[in-house]
C-alpha cells in the first residue's frame, strides 16, 4: 500500500478554513471536506482528519496522526513530544492575563495569592512560577472571561486579538504571557517514507508563504537610475531590465516585500520611476 502523511485539523473553528486554505494553496485537491471526519487528497499522498484542536497534539504523539496544525498556545499547553516544523502567519494572538478594569495593577507581584481561571493550567503555572509567584489556578474550559464577574476567579488568562472580548467583560490585559500563531507539529519519528511526503508538502507551504510576503512589481524608469533602484529593490537575485521604446528608459521588473512596500514606493518615485505595477505573487520559489 502507498504510505499516505495523516494531517489532523481542526474540525470547526477559528482555524479550520486557514488550516484547508492552506494545503489547497499547497496544491492538494480535497472532494469536499467539511462534514467527514476525515479526506484524501485527490492529488497527493495527504489523509486529512478533522478534530478539535485541544486532541491533535495527542493524536500526533500516539501516531493517530502524524502531523497536526493547531495554535501555538494549544501545542504550549499540551506539552507533547511533537515537534514545531513549520510557522504558519495565521490565528496570531496572544495570551495573557487580565482583570477587572476597575482594581489597580501594581506589576506582577499583585498576582500573588489571588485566583487565576484559565483553559491553560499548565502555560499559566509554568508562567507564574518563572516570575516567583504562587497564585490558585481554576481551570475552565470557556468563557473564561466571565469568570471575574461571577465571583469565580480574580484574574483571567486567555487569548486576546484585539482586545474587545475583555473590555466588553469589563477587563482589562495586563500581562503577556506568551504570543501564538497557527503552527504545524510533527511526530518526531515519522519515518523516511513520511518524512519525504512531509518535506515536500513543508516546501510547497513556504513557496505560498513567501509569495503572500511578496509582490511583484514593475515601472518605467530612466536608464540614470536604474543602479540606484537595484539597490532599493534588488528582487530576488537582481532585477529585470528591459529597455524600452521611448529613448533613455527601460522597463524593470523585481520582486518587493510587502512589509516595506510602501516605504520603498515613495523611493522609487524619488528615483523617477513612472508606470509603477503591483502584482500580486501566487507561488515563490528561490
Ligand atoms: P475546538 O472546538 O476545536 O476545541 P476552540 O474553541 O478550542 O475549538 P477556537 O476558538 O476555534 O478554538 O481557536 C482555535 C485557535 O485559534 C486557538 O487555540 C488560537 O490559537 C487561535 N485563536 C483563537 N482566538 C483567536 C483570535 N481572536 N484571533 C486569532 N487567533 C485566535
Ligand atoms: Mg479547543
Amino acid at each position: 500500500m502507498n504510505t499516505l502523511l495523516r494531517i489532523a485539523i481542526q474540525k470547526s473553528g477559528r482555524l479550520q478554513e486557514g488550516s484547508l486554505e492552506l494545503l489547497k494553496e499547497s496544491g492538494l485537491s480535497f472532494s469536499n471536506g467539511k462534514d467527514q471526519l476525515k479526506t484524501q487528497a485527490r492529488n497527493f499522498p495527504v489523509e486529512v482528519l478533522f478534530l478539535r484542536d485541544d486532541d491533535i497534539p495527542q493524536y500526533v504523539e500516539d501516531k493517530v496522526a502524524d502531523v497536526g496544525l493547531v495554535g501555538e498556545n494549544v501545542f504550549a499547553e499540551k506539552k507533547k513530544k511533537n515537534q514545531i516544523v513549520k510557522r504558519l502567519d495565521f490565528a496570531k494572538c496572544r495570551l495573557s492575563i487580565a482583570i477587572p478594569r476597575s482594581e489597580t495593577y501594581g506589576g506582577i507581584a499583585s498576582l500573588q495569592g489571588k485566583n487565576i481561571a484559565t483553559s491553560y493550567p499548565n502555560i499559566v503555572k509554568d508562567f507564574l512560577q518563572k516570575h516567583n509567584i504562587t497564585a490558585g489556578i481554576h481551570e475552565i474550559s470557556g468563557s473564561v472571561e466571565i469568570a471575574p464577574g461571577i465571583g469565580l476567579a480574580d484574574a483571567i488568562c486567555d487569548i486576546v486579538s484585539t482586545g474587545s472580548t475583555l473590555l466588553g467583560n469589563g477587563l482589562k490585559e495586563v500581562e503577556t504571557v506568551m504570543q501564538s500563531e497557527a503552527v504545524i507539529i510533527a511526530n518526531p519519528e515519522l519515518g523516511p517514507e513520511k518524512q519525504k511526503i512531509l518535506d515536500k508538502l513543508l516546501f510547497r507551504i513556504e513557496a505560498v508563504k513567501k509569495a503572500k510576503n511578496n509582490k511583484y512589481i514593475l515601472m518605467n524608469c530612466p536608464n540614470e537610475s536604474i543602479e540606484k533602484i537595484t539597490t532599493v529593490i534588488p528582487g530576488m537575485k537582481s532585477p529585470t531590465i528591459i529597455p524600452l521604446g521611448r529613448p533613455g528608459w527601460s522597463s524593470l521588473h523585481s520582486v518587493v516585500d510587502e512589509n516595506d512596500f510602501w516605504e520603498k514606493i515613495d523611493l522609487l518615485r524619488e528615483c523617477g520611476a513612472e508606470g509603477i505595477l503591483v502584482i500580486p505573487i501566487e507561488k515563490m520559489i528561490v
